[in-house]
């Protein structure tokens, strides 16, 4: 990834997650077969179906908007969450993790969303500003286990400009790991610091539409 390299950054340090959404499992699975391992799904009736048809060793991310009574099933297929932005999403999460029946099984890895607009909130997300609280608060919850930012980017905002101000609060608060960059920026977020990119239509095409 020459995006990488030009930052000193090694390729390794980089998860590409080939972001599935609206497209069959047969299109998984040929990118499967490339080699690729990290799938975004933003739905969970997708990501379930999907998941339950590709090899196990297959990692898949949650990146769409949570709802409540969908986290039970989502905790099931996606080993990463990037999407969390809810105090009473990630009680449900822990409790789900923690039952007894699932104990052994791997954990799971969370990222909190930032809201880089936060003067609109339809998006999800959590505000800079409350960034500090909700990180003190999500620590009780032992089983979800957060590890770092995500964040799409407002229309609006220069794109370096965004990409900074959340590579910013992932330093401030000491996470580890940056999930921002998609088809169109995803060589400036390399470069801003970016651990995860998710990248649909540069390797998928467009979208097919919901029908
Ligand atoms: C759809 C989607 C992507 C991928 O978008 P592309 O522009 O197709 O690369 C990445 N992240 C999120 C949260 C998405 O909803």
């Amino acid at each position: 990834m020459n995006a990488a390299s030009s930052v000193g950054r090694s390729r390794s340090e980089i998860t590409l997650i080939a972001v599935t959404k609206f497209f069959p499992a047969s299109d998984v699975q040929t990118l499967y077969n490339l080699g690729l391992r990290d799938f975004g799904e933003n739905r969970d009736n997708e990501g379930a179906d999907k998941s339950a048809l590709l090899p196990s060793d297959a990692h898949w991310h949650f990146q769409g908007q949570v709802q409540s009574r969908k986290i039970k099933s989502i905790a099931t297929w996606a080993k990463t969450i990037h999407s969390l932005d809810s105090l009473d999403h990630a009680a449900k999460f822990n409790e789900i993790l923690e039952s007894p029946e699932r104990a052994t099984e791997v954990e799971r890895d969370f990222f909190i969303q930032v809201n880089l607009e936060p003067e609109r909130n339809d998006r999800g997300g959590v505000a800079p500003s409350d960034l500090e609280n909700f990180l003190g608060s999500v620590r009780k919850f032992s089983a979800v286990k957060v590890s770092g930012l995500m964040a799409v980017l407002p229309i609006d905002l220069e794109i370096e400009k965004g990409f900074e101000i959340v590579a910013g609060l992932q330093q401030k608060y000491d996470l580890a790991k940056l999930s921002i960059g998609m088809s169109n920026d995803f060589e400036a977020a390399i470069l801003a610091g970016a651990t995860h990119i998710r990248v649909g239509s540069s390797i998928l095409g467009s979208r097919p539409t919901l029908t």
